[in-house]
């Protein structure tokens, strides 16, 4: 829809209501051929640069409106609203919020200084310009206009040229205002003010117009580590590449909901450090919603190159509708929240809408919170184990130490259930080390009871593995335990690598040189290119189990894992499939040079104690 039919459907709305006295008046044919597509059409001319500031205009005389509004669309002006009777004037500030208002002095019903006094102490529209038409020369009438505030006098019969240069200084330092107040200095982007601001005003519209809106809350995941870890002036530039590709994301069609709100163009704010706000209004905000969230996704996969290097961000996405999901502005801010602090327990980098049972979730997800603080120390967290098995002689080779938190009342809760709360929650890092002791010493006290020595794989998570100190953690789990280091390996994934090459490199290289061993774990989700992998520390490589899924039926899967078998064999790592069911994978893999695989054909993750079992039979 063009701009013009937008505003052709305004008017039809308002010739519906009963009193036809405000009217939004835009470019006719007729008065003054002035729209984007029509402007080359004209003699070379610079386009006025406050052509979008909206003009309010209230003057009891509908002919000095239309005057002024013929004059000023001369000038490249394109949205005014006007209307005749003073008592409408408040409601349509309100509503339209103007850049600047040309008021009357002398009008019936309400006078233009005490329209003037009521904006003063409006709590939204108190900032607004306004210009004084009048006809007095009267001292004291101007006096006491200054006093409530006026930003400038017009003497009526209007002098066009005065008007012009008037009305252009006023909207200048209008402009510079709302950028400092409005704006955020370091992305461009309006800020929270803004943005709330905006939010109040559209789901009015969308109230009295009867339509929907969509507010997306966008917060980049791990943002915080991922400062720390690049610093922040790079981190700074990192903000500005996402506030551009979440520009870039976004389409003219996305915002044409609304007629007035969609001319702001600005649906985009930042409204925290590492969170951004977007509003979608119209009917059909799902189906918009739905897409800008998943071009947002989309734009965000590809690397920031940065201070040279490439920085990876992913982002959570909440959605919530009005008025399906709220009917007022908190709730629709609070649902938003929500749904996004439910698409990172959903393991980030997604969207997800607002629903009622999201309430519950959090709910319980906040309870979950609480009871994991003191799990711990509460000694309820488990470890079971389950065995990487040698492909051809089906013996034990080694083991995987998979954590559980024993809660009692909800029985054995699964890590994916709770790991994503304790990263979240800055519990990681304590449950991990606990992991690492308990499983090296776990691993001892086997070989102490005569078994036959095998490895022990611990997972660390990204947040884990970034701490502080991680190396000395495994050093001192070593040290305490008794463990040959060569009986311990860690298990990472691949995205920590690419996203942090330095600083895991060097660690990797220590925990080498420790003698432990280093695994990239769920091989081949995270889009590495296989060849960047040559130049880290590592030892194993896990091929993650959704490929073994198709396996051997699937064409793709059974590419990728015959790509990935080849892979490590050049680059001399140890394979180990993940993930293996049946015993058509397992051949599968066998007959490709697969080396180890671990799977519920063999066994699911079982207590150490069973786990001893199955080592003595297995030999
Ligand atoms: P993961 O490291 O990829 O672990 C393998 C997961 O696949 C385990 O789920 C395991 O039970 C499951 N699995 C093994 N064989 C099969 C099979 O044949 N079929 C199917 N469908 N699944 C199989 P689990 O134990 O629920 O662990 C889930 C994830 O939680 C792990 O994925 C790991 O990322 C994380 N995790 C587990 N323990 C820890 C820990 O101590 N620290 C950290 N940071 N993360 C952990
Ligand atoms: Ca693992
Ligand atoms: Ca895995």
């Amino acid at each position: 829809m063009t701009d013009r039919n937008r505003r052709g459907n305004d008017s039809e709305l308002n010739d519906g209501s009963a009193r036809n006295v405000h009217e939004i008046v835009s470019p006719t044919d007729e008065l003054a051929p002035i729209s984007n597509s029509e402007v080359s059409s004209q003699p070379i001319q610079a386009k006025n640069p406050f052509a979008s500031s909206a003009i309010m205009i209230v003057d009891d005389e509908p002919t000095t409106i239309e005057v002024l509004t013929m004059f000023l669309q001369g000038e490249g002006y394109e949205r005014f609203i006007t209307t005749s009777d003073p008592r409408e004037a408040m409601e349509w500030l309100e509503c339209e919020r103007p850049d600047v208002l040309l008021l009357d002095l002398m009008m019936p019903h309400i006078d233009g200084l005490e329209i003037l006094e009521r904006i003063r102490h409006h709590e939204h529209v108190s900032h607004i310009p306004v210009l004084i038409l009048t006809s007095s020369t009267d001292a004291e009438t101007k006096h006491r206009a200054l006093e409530l505030g006026a930003t400038d006098f017009l003497g009526k019969p209007v002098d066009p040229s005065e008007l012009a240069l008037r009305l252009r200084n006023t909207l200048a330092a209008k402009a510079y205002q709302d950028r400092l107040a409005f704006y955020d200095a370091l992305t461009g982007l309006p800020n929270r003010r803004f943005f709330m601001d905006q939010l109040g005003r559209t789901l009015l519209r969308a109230q009295v117009q009867s339509t929907e809106c969509a507010l997306l809350h966008i917060d980049l995941d791990r943002f915080q580590q991922i400062n720390d870890a690049i610093g922040h002036s790079v981190g700074d530039a990192l903000l500005r590449g996402v506030a551009e590709r979440l520009e870039l994301s976004m389409r003219p069609t996305d915002y044409l909901g609304i007629p007035g709100v969609s001319d702001e163009k600005e649906p985009l704010s930042r409204v925290g450090g590492d969170e951004f706000s977007l509003l979608l209004p119209g009917d059909g905000a799902l189906d918009a919603a739905t897409s800008v969230a998943r071009r947002i996704l989309a734009s965000l996969s590809e690397p920031f190159h940065l201070a040279g290097r490439d920085v990876f961000v992913t982002a959570s996405i909440g959605i919530a509708l009005f008025p399906g999901d709220a009917q007022n502005l908190n709730a629709l801010l609070a649902n938003a929240d929500v749904a996004m602090s439910y698409a990172k327990k959903r393991g980030r980098n997604t969207y997800q809408f607002y629903d009622h049972s999201l309430d519950e979730a959090s709910a319980d997800r906040l309870s979950l919170e609480t009871e994991l603080r003191g799990a711990v120390e509460r000694k309820e967290l488990r470890l079971h184990y389950q065995p990487k098995v040698d492909i051809r002689t089906g013996r034990i080779m080694g083991c995987e130490a998979l954590m559980r938190w024993d809660h009692g009342e909800l029985g054995m809760i699964p890590p994916d259930q709770f790991i994503p709360i304790a990263e979240d929650a800055d519990l990681i890092g304590e449950m991990g080390e606990w992991a690492l002791r308990a499983a090296c010493q776990e691993n001892k006290r086997w070989q102490d009871a005569g078994l036959p020595p095998i490895s022990v794989a611990v997972n660390v998570s990204a947040r884990q593995f970034l701490s502080d100190n991680f190396v000395g953690t495994v050093r001192s789990a070593l040290d305490d335990s008794g463990l040959e280091p060569r009986y311990l390996t860690i298990e990472m994934t691949e995205s920590l690598i690419i996203e942090n090459p330095a600083e895991t490199s060097r660690m990797l290289e220590a925990i080498q040189r420790m003698g432990a061993k280093v695994s990239i774990d769920d091989f081949g989700t995270g889009y590495s290119s296989l060849a960047s992998l040559k130049r880290f520390p590592i030892d194993e490589l896990k091929i993650d189990r959704s490929f073994m899924q198709g396996v051997p039926d699937d064409q793709d899967s059974a590419a990728i894992v015959t790509a990935i078998i080849a892979f490590a064999r050049v680059l001399g790592l140890f394979l180990v499939a993940e993930g293996v069911e049946t015993e058509e994978q397992r051949a599968f893999l066998a007959e490709n040079g697969c080396e180890c695989f671990q799977g519920y054909l063999f066994s699911r993750p079982i207590p150490g104690d069973e786990l001893l079992k199955l080592i003595a039979a297995s030999r």
